[in-house]
């Protein structure tokens, strides 16, 4: 891996790293880029924005990794004030839900998450989306956790099986996942992965990451669901246009993803053309480890995230 992602990463993990960044007055605009903002009214106001120019969005009220039962049921409480409030504003038909189970959960000694707790507390989300007519999906993390994601994602679908899935092309093990998810109905978002893994369950070169993005994309536009590519990559987009084609996808019968603040213009040119395109749209008090991951993504945002560290205003 890049040692610079290697270290902002890691930066992402430290504390005292983070109150730099949420007290240096000039990276104010550079986590607004990237995340809508601290409250509820700040996600719906990207909503609408979004949705004025065809764009649906999927909301992640952002918080992760916790070990406090309090903070669970807050993040648990939040989603069901979101979801209330979509509806109450007529915006249900243009948003769904990402959640984290390690938000919606706590750590154990054995495993990333308690299972029981998450799959709880998952349930509730997913009853009310089915409540305020939306739909959840299961924010994918590091490779420790993706079987007990899976596990409870598949629990999961039993009671909601529009609940959708998120696979990472990144892993080694994810064609055979894509293969098992690919049944009717199934939604899965495919993406390359944002965490530092290593080399026995991750490919290293990115070459090898977008090749097999794109076997996983053919498996699952061959098969029966509704595949969701969450990816900026503009020459895999370009690919996976022609491999749409090819397995004769109509429009709607799958969707393209990409994160709030990066490549707008692109979001707009494949709505305009009639794609479906949802926005990954992060909000809440806790976007620290979130906005790392994307400047870890990027040299070029590292450098401007720096500028704006490193200035005064
Ligand atoms: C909707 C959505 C949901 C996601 N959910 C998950 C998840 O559940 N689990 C998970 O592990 N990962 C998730 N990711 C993150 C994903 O795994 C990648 O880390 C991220 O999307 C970058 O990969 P890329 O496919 O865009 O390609 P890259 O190879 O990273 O980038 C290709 C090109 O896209 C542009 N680009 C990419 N990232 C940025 C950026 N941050 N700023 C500006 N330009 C950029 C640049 O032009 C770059 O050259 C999600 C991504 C999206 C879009």
């Amino acid at each position: 891996m890049n040692p610079l992602r290697s270290l902002i990463l890691a930066a992402a993990g430290n504390e005292a790293i983070r109150r730099l960044v949420a007290t240096a007055p000039g990276t104010r605009g550079v986590v607004q880029r990237f995340v809508a903002g601290e409250t509820t009214a700040d996600a719906l106001a990207a909503v609408r924005a979004l949705a004025a120019d065809g764009r649906y969005a999927t909301l992640d009220y952002l918080g992760e990794d916790t070990s406090d039962r309090a903070l669970t049921e807050e993040i648990v409480r939040s989603y069901l004030r979101l979801l209330d409030e979509l509806h109450a504003e007529g915006l249900a038909g243009r948003a769904e839900v990402s959640v984290k189970l390690s938000a919606l959960s706590v750590r154990t000694g054995t495993g990333p998450f308690d299972e029981r707790l998450a799959l709880d507390n998952a349930s509730r989300v997913c009853a009310a989306a089915e409540q305020r007519g939306t739909t959840v999906t299961v924010d994918m993390e590091d490779h420790t956790a993706t079987d007990a994601t899976l596990r409870v994602l598949a629990e999961l679908r039993r009671t909601w099986p529009r609940t959708g899935a998120v696979l990472q092309s990144y892993l080694r093990r994810t064609e055979a996942d894509a293969a098992a998810l690919a049944g009717p109905g199934s939604r899965v978002r495919l993406c390359k992965g944002a965490y530092a893994e290593p080399a026995d369950v991750a490919f290293d070169s990115a070459h090898e990451v977008d090749l097999s993005y794109v076997r996983c994309a053919n498996l699952l536009l061959e098969g029966e669901g509704y595949p969701m590519f969450a990816t900026h990559d503009p020459r895999l987009i370009a690919v996976l246009a022609e491999r749409v084609r090819w397995y004769g996808r109509k429009q709607g019968s799958y969707e393209y993803q990409m994160l709030y603040g990066v490549r707008p213009d692109e979001q707009r040119r494949l709505a305009a053309e009639g794609e479906t395109v949802r926005v990954y749209v992060p909000f809440g008090e806790q976007w620290y480890g979130y906005l790392m991951r994307r400047l870890a993504e990027r040299p070029a945002n590292t450098a401007f995230f720096l500028r704006a560290l490193a200035s005064r205003s």
